[in-house]
């Protein structure tokens, strides 16, 4: 039997045009499915939609190839062993995941099934949709031998997604059968043997020959729990160490000091205690909601995630109100904002903090000026350029003649900045950095105003008091 399996991919966004890539650098002969016309043909014609490093790489290597793109879902699902579902789960207005996305594909695979599939689902859904999707498909007919349904949750992070993929931690495989369970394992076999780490265009990364990721094989309602439990874990530990952040600040301590010596336990690891606005982007604000809508629906009390998304929207207010303190009225003033998605290394602006910042400060009458290294053309369609907002392809050309510069994300760029020329074109030395890109020391000595999140804010010797002390003042003061 050959070791390549026919797969069909559903969705070509962040999760199912990496997935499709990756698959066919596998080995795998791969149809990549989308039903946005602009960005099939766009994907055909040798374009990529996404920003993400390396993809663009594979795309080449295997588009004249073993990977194919189409709007025609049926015909693609006819022809495939194996079908992934990558489309979007985005929040209901209940706060549940709307799987209508879901629900609409898999009614459309099965009336393309004609012999045995087996339908993955890869995007992110609560427990118990690989029941619907089972049902789903019986009730078009199809007979329960004809087909099984699997999990297959994705862990990527934007940024870095085809490194993830090809290097993951570990891969999760739920299924309930024994032809289910084969089939994966054909599929995720190059990486799982450590085969692929010996090739000569193997993507680079930590995972080798030895140290190939481990697969992890559960049931498909396990698997459904662990991608949602580990964005909830995740997320509380960005919340956490906000609020160990905002005590830091208070009794003066460095909350870079504190995470580092808390991430040394093992127990803890040092990732994810980064001190913030807060998390953002198309997966931790939907998935923490889903998550804990699932334990009210089957009546688990899960308050902690209730308090993990209050302390998340605080973190953005307590930011914008230090912004503030700094600039003391927004109306006439300019700011530089660098960073515009919801961090760095990516063009996704979904639920990205800094957007919300930049709207919060043209609203009480700022002209901003921002740069974001991939980001801004999505951001235009958020926040059109108008009077008060322009968008600039330098850092340098955004912080010229502004009132502060302004950090929301951490492209690295940011944390490299040529920081006496910035000096020199602010008309005030002036910095608020969510990130902690900087030394507070040394930004003092080189003469800015610098404030951070979780450490002190400090002053140029010249410049007397802290605007902490002055924030609280009455405006007419
Ligand atoms: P996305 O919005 O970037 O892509 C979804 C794609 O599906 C879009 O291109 C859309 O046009 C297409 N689509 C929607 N309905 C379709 C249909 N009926 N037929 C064909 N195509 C259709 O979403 P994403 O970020 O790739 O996320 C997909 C899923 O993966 C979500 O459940 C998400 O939570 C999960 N996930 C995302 C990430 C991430 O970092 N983005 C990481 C892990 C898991």
């Amino acid at each position: 039997m050959s070791k390549n399996v026919a797969i069909t991919v559903v969705g070509s966004g962040y999760v199912g045009l990496v997935a499709a890539a990756c698959f066919a650098e596998l080995g795998h002969r791969v149809v990549c499915v989308d039903n946005d016309e602009a960005k099939v043909q766009m994907l055909r014609d040798g374009g990529v939609p996404i920003h993400e490093k390396y993809l663009q790489e594979l795309l080449d290597r295997y588009r004249c190839g073993r990977l194919e793109f189409t709007s025609d879902l049926r015909a693609a699902a006819c022809d495939a062993q194996v079908i992934f579902i990558a489309v979007g789960t985005p929040q209901s207005q209940a706060g549940s995941a709307d799987l209508s996305y879901v629900d609409a594909v898999a009614s459309e695979i099965a009336r393309s099934i004609d012999s045995y599939k087996l339908i993955v689902e890869k995007s992110t859904v609560p427990v118990y949709t690989n029941e619907w999707i089972r049902r789903v498909i019986e009730r078009n007919g199809v007979p329960q031998e004809l087909f099984d349904v699997a999990s297959n949750p994705e862990f990527l992070r934007e940024g870095t997604a085809v490194t993830d993929f090809l290097h993951a931690d570990r891969i999760v495989l739920g299924m309930d059968t024994e032809r289910a369970a084969e089939m994966l394992r054909r599929i995720y076999e190059p990486l799982a043997s450590g085969d692929y780490y010996r090739k000569a265009h193997a993507i680079p990364g930590t995972r080798t020959e030895d140290d190939p990721p481990p697969v992890l094989m559960t049931s498909t309602k396990a698997a459904e729990i662990i991608k949602h439990a580990s964005n909830a874990f995740l997320a509380t530990k960005i919340s956490f160490i906000n609020v160990v952040a905002n005590i830091c600040e208070a009794v003066g301590a460095d909350v870079q000091e504190v995470a580092r010596g808390m991430g040394l336990d093992s127990r803890i690891g040092s990732k994810f205690l980064q001190a913030g606005i807060g998390y953002g982007g198309s997966c931790f604000p939907k998935d923490v909601a889903a998550f804990r809508h699932v334990a009210e629906q089957i009546k688990v009390d899960f308050g902690l995630l209730r308090e993990v998304e209050k302390i998340n929207l605080e973190q953005r207010q307590r930011f914008f109100r230090k912004v503030q303190s700094v600039l003391w009225t927004f109306r006439g003033k300019k700011i530089a904002v660098l960073g515009l998605a919801f961090k760095g290394g990516t063009d996704d602006i979904r639920e990205s903090p800094a957007l919300d910042m930049v709207k919060q400060m043209l609203h009480e009458g700022a002209a901003v000026r921002a740069y974001d290294p991939a980001a801004t053309e999505h951001a235009k369609d958020m926040i059109p350029v108008g009077q008060q907002m322009e968008y600039v392809d330098d850092v340098y050309v955004a912080a010229e003649d502004a009132d502060a510069v302004v950090i929301l994300n951490d492209w690295p760029e940011f944390a490299e900045l040529d920081l006496r020329r910035l000096r020199g074109i602010l008309r005030y030395p002036i910095m608020v950095d969510a990130r902690n890109l900087y030394d507070p020391s040394a930004m003092a000595e080189l003469g800015f105003s610098y404030l951070s999140v979780g450490r002190a804010e400090v002053s140029p010797a010249a410049l007397c008091g802290s605007s902490r002390d002055i924030a609280f003042l009455p405006q007419s003061a």
